[in-house]
């Protein structure tokens, strides 16, 4: 099989607004780094809008774009997963269809790679344009707490959009969970990986397609995948209230030795609503992983492939 030497990977959900500047933007950065030895490959994650449809008209005009439908939207994370099973390159760029990030900087982050011969270049953000203060804050946060948690160090506020190696990105396809967060895995793959640091721009196009129930699912993707800390966390939690139960024992038979009759209901009331609540964060926590076990021990496919647009030139079957 020959390979292309860039692969460009984009997963879209309802962005019929931007594939079509996405597609010239991508187009021209590709070409101004590798001339025309490249493809791009576009996954349409159930799109609900005329995303598939614009898809296969630019693919029609292009043969060099491919051009992936899924059978239903399977999310983001999941969609990405596909494109970079399907895609055929020597270097991989994944990058946002909301253009985002600017595929302009390919060219620099080739230059990166080159003289630091490294197998990953991840984009960090330095400023995000056009995005909430909630999102802000949660992102910087939610970033930082996963970094004190996670064994695997995950670099700080970098998103998926990153330049890879083939060896890299075949290392990160032989890891299978179900439940993937690809910031992470990539990071923990190994390899030489650099930062390039860049500004975010806004949306091109539409709304975030990252709604809060969608963000904390991920960031639970996150921090299930890549740490056992919140089931220490558990533990340690159950030790400190036996330890404080061995101290209330104490003082109720004291009381009852003395013949002190306790009154005693608004301190019972806290015991019975303070043991409640914990026992019940302690059993979620515990479900969040037990779930995720229910969920690979399954062992469906990762997504499922309805129709291909253009040359799939990829190794993989399509998903099944
Ligand atoms: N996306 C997807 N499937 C989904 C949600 C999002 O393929 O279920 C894509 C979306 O089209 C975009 C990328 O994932 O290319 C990132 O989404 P978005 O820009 O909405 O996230 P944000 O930048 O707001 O975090
Ligand atoms: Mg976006």
């Amino acid at each position: 099989m020959k390979r292309p030497k860039l692969s460009v990977v984009v997963p879209c959900y309802n962005e019929e607004a931007c594939l079509e500047m996405l597609h010239g933007r991508i187009s021209a950065a590709a070409q101004a780094a590798v001339g025309s030895d490249y493809e791009i490959v576009l996954i349409n994650d159930g799109s609900r809008d005329a995303s598939w449809k614009v898809m296969q008209r630019l693919s029609e005009g292009d043969p060099r774009l491919v051009a992936i439908n899924l059978s239903r939207n399977h999310g983001h994370q999941l969609a990405l997963t596909a494109g970079l099973d399907l895609c055929a390159g020597d270097e991989i760029l994944i990058i946002d269809a909301d253009l985002q990030d600017p595929p302009e900087l390919l060219t620099d982050m080739r230059a990166a790679m080159k003289s630091q011969g490294a197998d990953v270049v991840y984009a960090v953000r330095r400023k995000r344009d056009g995005e909430t203060i909630f999102k802000k804050i949660t992102a910087a946060f939610f970033y930082r707490m996963l970094d004190r948690i996670t064994d695997t160090p995950i670099p700080l506020d970098t998103g998926d959009f990153r330049l890879m190696t083939r060896r890299a990105l075949d290392a990160f396809l032989s890891l299978p969970e179900q439940a993937r967060f690809i910031r992470g895995m990539v990071a923990w793959i190994g390899f030489k990986q650099v930062p390039f640091p860049y500004d975010r721009h806004e949306r091109h196009a539409g709304e975030s397609k990252y709604p809060l129930g969608k963000m904390i699912r991920f960031a639970l993707d996150a921090i299930t995948g890549f740490s056992t800390a919140p089931l220490r966390f558990a533990s340690h939690v159950g030790l400190l209230l036996t330890g404080a139960s061995a101290l209330l024992v104490l003082y109720i038979l004291i009381g009852w030795l003395f013949g002190a009759a306790i009154p005693g209901w608004t301190s019972l009331m806290l015991v019975v609503v303070v043991l409640g609540a914990v026992q019940m964060f302690v059993l979620g926590m515990i479900g969040e992983y037990l779930g995720r076990l229910y969920v690979e021990s399954k062992r469906r496919p990762l997504y499922l492939v309805a129709d291909v647009a253009g040359p799939v030139l990829g190794h993989a079957s399509l998903g099944y």
